[in-house]
């Protein structure tokens, strides 16, 4: 498939959905395939049953076979640091599911209303706030959409993954949010376009394009190695119908805590038509204590990181604290 046709051709349209149901889940698999120290797998596997391993075709390519610390692989793979208990991490870190209970639907900060809108997702990355979060009892994006409150003046689409969603729901979501009488507009949070770049297919494109409100895609990439050609393309292409296509990483220890590389994917995400937005400390959610980094590093990192790039690929870097009403801004120290 050549580059024209890369986001119209009939077999791309579904490409998307093969790839998410060929994804790796047996952790047995993964190490095979990518030639894995034995000693692992036993912690790796139970590890895996606590948050079960969903690993992509796109993304396991790009992975270094024989290597434990490849970078994307770090961010995928189930270990037995996840089942050692460490003071301070929760299962809710940012105290959501009591607020989102029942109807899908939180208020974090005024004016925004976010939508958890499915609990699936295309990679499970072992980092995630939500890694424990209880899906099963949402009312649904529709419901959620009927109980916004009269002053969302931004709707959020969140999850897990909105973009496991069809074209078709995505057009309705678009089509019943702009119904709302305050809402002036869309934002999604997917990191699809990076890991299962053959999602933004050509009637998604259309879809966002078409909006009566304009749409701010937020996607989610953590290194340089995370961004090959497809994933380009697609951004690129994103980039071309939405209002904005921006970035937000986290700051992981053994991923990208080097200013060289946090640098680095700045300027790969800029070339693809995204901008750096944040760079987020860690949430403290169980099992993922071992890819923290301090404030004193984190902040070093980030003034780094700073000095080695133009101001408009610097992203911010911040903390979610519960219950703030807004994102905290740490400075950057050298
Ligand atoms: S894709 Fe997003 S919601 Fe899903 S596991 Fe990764 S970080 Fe969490």
């Amino acid at each position: 498939m050549d580059d024209t046709t890369a986001h119209t051709s009939p077999s791309h349209r579904e490409r998307w959905r093969e790839e998410i149901a060929a994804a790796v889940r047996d952790p047995d698999i993964l190490w095979t395939r990518l030639r894995l120290p034995r000693l692992l797998l036993p912690a790796g596997r139970r590890a895996a049953e606590a948050f079960p391993l969903l690993a992509p075709e796109p993304l396991l390519r790009r992975i270094r076979p024989g290597d434990p610390d490849d970078p994307i692989l770090r961010q995928i793979l189930p270990l037995g640091a996840e089942l050692e208990a460490e003071p301070g991490f929760t299962a809710d870190p940012l105290q959501e599911a009591a607020q989102c209970a029942g109807t899908g639907l939180l208020h974090k900060y005024a004016g925004r209303s976010l939508i958890v809108a499915t609990g699936a997702c295309a990679v499970h990355c072992r980092y995630c706030f939500r890694r424990h979060f209880p899906y099963a009892g949402e009312a649904g994006w529709r419901s959620a959409l009927e109980q916004l409150p009269g002053d969302a003046e931004e709707v959020i689409l969140s999850g897990g993954d909105p973009l496991t969603l069809d074209d078709e729901a995505l057009e309705e979501f678009f089509a019943r949010a702009a119904d709302h009488p305050s809402v002036q507009r869309l934002r999604m949070h997917t990191r699809m376009p990076v890991a299962v770049p053959s999602r933004v297919t050509e009637r998604l494109l259309e879809a966002i394009a078409a909006s009566r409100l304009p749409v701010v895609v937020v996607v989610h990439a953590n290194h340089p190695a995370e961004i090959d050609d497809e994933t380009e393309r697609a951004l690129n292409a994103l980039e071309s119908a939405a209002r904005a296509v921006l970035n937000q990483s986290v700051l992981l220890r053994g991923v990208n805590d080097d200013a060289d590389c946090l640098a680095a994917l700045s300027r790969r995400l800029f070339d693809a038509g995204c901008l750096p937005y944040y760079l987020h400390l860690l949430d403290p959610v169980d099992g993922a204590a071992h890819f923290q980094i301090d404030d004193t590093e984190a902040r070093r990192i980030a003034a780094e990181t700073a000095a080695r790039l133009p101001g408009y690929m610097v992203p911010r870097l911040v903390r979610e604290h519960p219950g703030a009403s807004a994102k905290t801004v740490i400075t950057p120290r050298l």
